[in-house]
């Protein structure tokens, strides 16, 4: 299996190739074409496996007719929001969705807690399609009025058993009520607990479940 037969569009090939992979990985090649058809996923993957690429990269495929250099904040809404546990990863997973997205104009940004919130309003108030965030601090965001999330077409929970066991399960629930019914969701998880199936159920329609 190589990358080209996935159905990724080509600037998304060029910037994988440059980082020097030549096959995906076994998470990868299993999520990436059902990830591209819009279909929900549920997914079970630990650190290490190359999950982050498993779903930064049809995201970013999906969203590449929605790319634009144009500099107004309308043409650049945020249309995929990627939840993360902690501000460590929240920091990894934007890196890696530049990289990938290296020759798509696409904005991407994170916020996170613990850091003045001033410059990531400034950031949000420019423009961003692709938002990387912990739970506690975009629903400071939500309360500023600062973010719109009324055009998110996908949700990622990244490491969605760790956002449970850290008590983010009513910030997740309050975030998702505020999304489009309509939209594609992915939840990576280490495990599959009652709790993440009952979570899974409650967000998700029909999700394809992989389990590598
Ligand atoms: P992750 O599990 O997403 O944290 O990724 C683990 C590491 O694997 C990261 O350093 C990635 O850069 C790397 N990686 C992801 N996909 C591939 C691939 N297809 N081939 C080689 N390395 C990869």
């Amino acid at each position: 299996m190589a990358f080209s037969d996935l159905g990724l569009v080509p600037e998304i090939l060029r910037a994988v190739e440059e980082c020097g992979y030549t096959e995906p990985t076994p998470v990868q090649a299993r999520v990436i074409p059902v990830a591209l058809t819009g279909c929900d996923v549920m997914a079970g993957a630990q650190t290490g496996t190359g999950k982050t690429a498993g779903f930064t990269l049809p995201l970013l495929s999906r969203l590449a007719p929605y790319a634009s250099s144009s500099p107004s904040p309308a043409r650049h809404p945020i249309r995929a929001l990627i939840l993360t546990p902690t501000r460590e990863l929240a920091m990894q997973v934007e890196e890696s969705v530049h990289r990938y997205g290296k020759y798509l104009p696409l904005r991407i940004t994170v916020v996170y807690g613990g850091v003045n919130i001033n410059p990531q309003i400034d950031t949000l108030r420019a423009g961003v399609d692709i938002l990387v965030a912990t739970p506690g601090r975009l629903l400071d965001h939500v309360q500023n009025k600062t973010l719109n999330l009324s055009q998110v077409q996908m949700l990622v929970l990244d490491e969605a058993d760790r956002m449970l066991d850290m008590g983010f399960m009513p910030d997740l629930r309050r975030i998702i009520a505020l999304l489009p019914a309509a939209r594609q969701n992915m939840m990576f998880s280490a495990t599959f607990s009652g709790e993440i199936k009952k979570l899974a159920d409650s967000m998700m329609n029909n999700p394809q479940l992989i389990e590598v």
